[in-house]
């Protein structure tokens, strides 16, 4: 039995620890930034080469968590960025991948598609939150006061804008070509201070400009080489640098726009407009809480592109630090850095070109898969086992972010069910040698996963929505013809930045791992606000001051 004293200690604590949380003075603006495919060890490769107030207000003035990780198995854009404001998995949230396949509509589904909204601004198709099944802490913020604390989600990318800005947002802004646009979820027109900002055209004055290392060559040493065979150079750019802005065109064509949105100066437009979006709005100088999110996209292009090891990445990655302090600069003119709370993270990290790890050593296992080899292997295995489908009819409708989709006509064809089809394809994909592991749709629906990766992949499983098949892929696999790419469970593509700085925040070097789910309930504690529906994480009081 617990002792009386025990029971009065922890009654207290019951009692003060809400209470304290509660009494925490407000910040008049939380900003959350998540910089696209970051790695965790980008920090500290880079380091000695940052400013004194970009990534160092967090490194020397904040809390730095060095193993915090994305705990679902599909590390892709949409589904990361879904998890930082909502505290919750792809379970719960709905945003398994960028995109997935509508086994009853046939057709691919786009995470933020909704065909009963447009855009507004540019030509578009409609975009909203629709498919995010969790609240998240803007929702709340935005329901605590009636609507007084603005939400603002800003990303050059539209998945990043509109899933960190939920449900309730006021405005999610992203960019087509030159312009950003908005959704008619949101609003009937754009605010004129957006309109002012698109007609003066930043983009454009960007075209055939040069970019070019901010840092003498020599410092770029500890990424290798700069020219190697095996970059990307699909983005009207070449491997090495300089690289002339401008499509490998003349003119200006939507090419340079392909260019503009893989270099870093993508980036200086979005914290321009972020800036702008920040006074017209008076984001925190309203007497209330707002919350603006930011993320920076320019960093996953350019890491899909050259990978990780490129002196591309290394250098986006010090002029992002650069940006960065000048926004501080300004955070702390027009609203005073004490009045802030900011945090920083990634949707996911990435791995390296294979060919760069065999340069190492050309007996490593590791490479490129494609896709359609998964799709083909399935088929021939449906095939062996059930005999052959009538005429143009396949087993397999649909193969994406390792997900495919059995074609339920072949199932009816053949009088199986997708269980015993699932089970045949499961087999055969074990067997390709550059596969981990692989889940079937009733296994992961049945809950029978037990070990981490299971659990895992069990984070990442909505059933109205995930694929019959499911592949992992060993480590330093990766399912690109060029480049590098992210997906998978391992930590290079799940350890990423959490990094906190505000009144409230204990400065230190935290240890111990904590999760991307543990930011929403902090944040939604710190605020004193409910936490998001599905939000499953812990509050990390390691941070919050006494
Ligand atoms: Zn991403």
């Amino acid at each position: 039995m617990l002792s009386r004293c025990v029971v009065g200690a922890l009654l207290l604590l019951c009692i003060s620890g809400p209470a304290a949380i509660m009494a925490r003075p407000q910040p008049k603006l939380v900003v959350v930034i998540s910089i696209d495919q970051f790695r965790y060890d980008y920090l500290t490769r880079f380091e000695k080469h940052f400013v004194a107030r970009g990534f160092n207000l967090f490194l020397k003035e904040g809390a730095n968590f060095v193993c915090a990780r994305h705990g679902h198995a599909l590390n892709k854009t949409a589904a990361g960025h879904a998890v930082i404001m909502s505290g919750a998995y792809a379970n719960h949230h709905g945003i398994i991948s960028n995109d997935w396949y509508d086994v009853e509509g046939q057709s691919e589904v786009y995470c933020v598609g909704d065909l009963t909204v447009h855009t507004i601004g540019a030509e578009g198709e409609g975009r909203s939150p629709k498919n995010l099944m969790a609240t998240t802490v803007g929702d709340h913020l935005r329901e605590s006061n009636a609507g007084q604390s603005k939400v603002i989600a800003v990303s050059n990318k539209d998945r990043a804008a509109v899933l960190m800005g939920g449900k309730l947002a006021n405005a999610a802004y992203w960019m087509i070509d030159s312009a950003f646009v908005t959704s008619s979820y949101y609003m009937a027109d754009l605010p004129e201070w957006v309109k002012q900002y698109n007609r003066t055209n930043p983009v454009l004055a960007y075209f055939d400009k040069s970019w070019e290392r901010l840092l003498p060559e020599a410092e770029y040493a500890v990424q290798g080489v700069d020219d190697f065979h095996a970059e990307e150079t699909a983005n009207g750019m070449d491997r090495a640098f300089p690289h002339r802005i401008r499509g490998m065109r003349k003119r200006l064509t939507s090419s340079f726009f392909r260019a503009f949105d893989c270099s870093p100066f993508a980036s200086e437009v979005l914290v321009d407009f972020a800036r702008q979006g920040i006074v017209h709005e008076q984001l925190g100088q309203r007497g209330v809480t707002d919350l603006l999110c930011l993320s920076f996209s320019a960093n996953d292009r350019i890491g899909h592109a050259f990978g990780p090891n490129s002196h591309e990445v290394m250098d986006v990655t010090l002029r992002t630090d650069r940006l960065l302090e000048q926004f501080f600069a300004f955070l702390d003119e027009k609203i005073g850095l004490q009045n802030c709370t900011i945090i920083l993270t990634s949707d996911h990290g990435v791995a390296p070109l294979p060919e760069l790890l065999r340069a190492h050593n050309p007996s490593l296992e590791a490479g490129r898969v494609d896709e359609s080899e998964f799709a083909r292997t399935a088929e021939q295995a449906l095939e062996k086992e059930f005999g052959k489908l009538k005429k143009a009819r396949r087993w397999i409708s649909y193969t994406d972010d390792g997900m495919l989709y059995l074609n339920p006509s072949a199932l009816e064809e053949k009088a199986i069910a997708a269980a015993t089809a699932e089970h045949t394809v499961d087999l055969a994909l074990e067997a390709l040698p550059a596969v981990y592991a692989s889940f079937t749709h009733s296994q992961l629906a049945a809950n029978r996963s037990s070990d981490e990766l299971g659990t895992k992949m069990l984070r990442s499983f909505f059933a109205e929505r995930s694929g019959n098949v499911s592949v992992i892929l060993k480590p330093w696999f990766i399912d690109a013809p060029d480049g590098a790419t992210h997906g998978q469970p391992w930590n290079y593509d799940a350890h990423v930045p959490l990094l906190w700085f505000g009144a409230g925040i204990k400065p230190d070097t935290y240890y111990e791992a904590v999760s991307i789910v543990d930011i929403a309930p902090t944040l939604a504690a710190m605020l004193g606000i409910s936490r998001p529906s599905g939000s499953h994480g812990r509050i990390l009081s390691e941070i919050l001051r006494d």
